[in-house]
């Protein structure tokens, strides 16, 4: 293995290194903003076009990562391609393959099969040399420097990577399996996603579905608005007279506000009730309608969507890891390595980093916490001329998508990333160009990540 980094960015034929210099793609922030969906998935380009690192022969080290999720596969892959074979990479993982999240509320709507959105790791595994073991972590060791599987057997590493994603809260009134059952949140793709698209297929005409947002930082910020658009297009179109009531527990709309007031104020005027400052005190699954107590009040749903609170994955809180507000991990900016333990590196959704929890930015996380635990093997300082991106597209209806996209520079002064220009910057109005080239970004960084 003998690749640049921006060899690599060319080899894998995602996008030319040029076309990645541009905002969407987080490359190059004072450039004019475009809606390129391909060129938002190679934020990193703004690192390799300062100073490409080589691979150095000679590298040596063993990194253990905890989950292949987006951010943590991201890390393995890219250890091994600016590492080189001198770097051990062994990545547990729970399950066999990967659902995406993203897009899966194409799958409520029937538009996208969960099986699509499943990813092998075979590609990771046998191109890149990453040993790729399916196995449950359940004990982290930073004074050892060792991890426990569930099967009771220990890896010894140098540096840790845990990338386990959120762990769910219980809300109250869902303790059980069976309310549990009723009242799904899907909020992780897989069978949770299946059970609520049948769920609204058995809906009646006229009938009520009730989403619950929780306080932020939740996973994906605009998430909830875009399956309350999605779902409240379906219902139009397949179930009239249906509403769908959002309530959210924030005081406003968490991301992409402009798109999503003006979609529950146009398209879906008359559909979508959304209700701010409505944080869930109770769920009461009675025998056939659902009852959600909330602060602004109680409402009843045929369907009931409820997206808990979030916390860092279990193995990150039961590791003593957890310790920014929230329960949350605290890293170090740059380097992503937790202010709790030396040697561990937090990545993905599990982290508090001041930025948000998405799989295109964990998978920048991913690379970013690659390229310091490489230089700190080759007794380098950590790269602190950092920009990472952040990119979403929201489908609104079957056929149009938005988009929303924000650069994020590091300030070595402050420790902490800072928006670059105003904020986030968002899509006029939803689009079928947008619509096209949500899925053309989609497979770009499936394609990066998994391939
Ligand atoms: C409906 C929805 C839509 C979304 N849309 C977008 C979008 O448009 N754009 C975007 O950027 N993001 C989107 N997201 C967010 C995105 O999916 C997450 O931010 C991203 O998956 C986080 O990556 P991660 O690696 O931290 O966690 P995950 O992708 O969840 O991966 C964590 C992995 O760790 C494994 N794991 C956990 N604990 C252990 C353990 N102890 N041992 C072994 N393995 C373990 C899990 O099995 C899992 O595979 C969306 C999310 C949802 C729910």
């Amino acid at each position: 293995m003998n690749y640049t980094r921006r060899t690599w960015l060319t080899a894998a034929g995602a996008v030319g290194f040029s076309t990645a210099l541009t905002r969407c793609g987080g490359g190059d922030p004072l450039a004019p903003a475009t809606t390129d969906a391909a060129s938002a998935t190679l934020a990193d380009a703004a690192r390799s076009r300062r100073t490409p690192p080589t691979v150095v022969s000679g590298t040596t080290g063993r990194i253990v990562i905890v989950g292949g999720g987006m951010a943590g596969l991201a890390a393995a892959k890219y250890l091994r391609v600016w590492g080189g074979s001198g770097v051990q990479v062994t990545l547990i993982e729970r399950n066999p393959s990967y659902t995406s999240n993203i897009l899966s509320n194409l799958v409520l709507t029937g538009q996208r099969t969960i099986s699509s959105l499943v990813y092998s790791y075979a590609t990771v595994k046998q191109n890149y040399g990453v040993d790729i073991r399916q196995g449950t972590v359940v004990g982290i060791d930073p004074v050892n420097k060792k991890v426990t599987l569930a099967d009771k057997s220990t890896l010894p590493y140098d540096r840790l990577i845990a990338a386990p994603g959120v762990v769910f809260d219980v809300l109250p009134g869902l303790e059980t399996d069976a309310a549990r059952s009723r009242v799904v949140h899907a909020w992780q793709a897989g069978p949770e996603t299946t059970i609520l698209r049948n769920q609204l297929l058995a809906m009646p005409a006229g009938g009520t579905f009730v989403m619950t947002i929780p306080a932020s930082p939740y996973r994906c910020p605009p998430g909830p608005y875009e399956r309350a658009c999605v779902v409240a297009d379906w219902l139009k179109r397949n179930k009239p007279g249906s509403k769908v009531i959002v309530l959210d527990a924030n005081a406003g709309i968490q991301a992409e506000r402009h798109t999503f007031e003006t979609a529950f104020a146009g398209l879906f005027k008359g559909i979508v009730e959304y209700v701010p400052s409505a944080a869930v005190n109770s769920i009461d699954t009675g025998p056939s309608r659902i009852l959600v107590n909330s602060t602004m009040g109680t409402v009843i749903g045929d369907v009931v969507n409820a997206i808990p609170p979030q916390r860092a994955g279990k193995i990150v809180l039961d590791s003593g890891l957890a310790n920014a507000v929230g329960g949350w991990a605290g890293v170090k900016a740059a380097t992503f390595e937790s202010t709790a333990a030396a040697g561990v590196h937090v990545i993905g959704d599990s982290c508090s980093a001041g930025i948000p929890k998405a799989g295109h930015i964990g998978n920048q996380e991913g690379k970013t916490a690659a390229d310091a635990i490489l230089r700190a093997f080759r007794g380098l300082a950590p790269d602190t001329d950092l920009v990472v991106n952040s990119a979403c597209y929201s489908p609104i209806t079957a056929s149009t998508a938005s988009w929303l996209t924000a650069v994020y520079q590091y300030d070595a002064s402050t420790g902490s990333y800072k928006i670059v220009g105003t904020g986030p910057s968002e899509a006029a109005s939803p689009t079928s160009d947008g619509y096209s080239q949500m899925n053309k970004w989609f497979t770009t960084l499936m394609g990066e990540t998994f391939a």
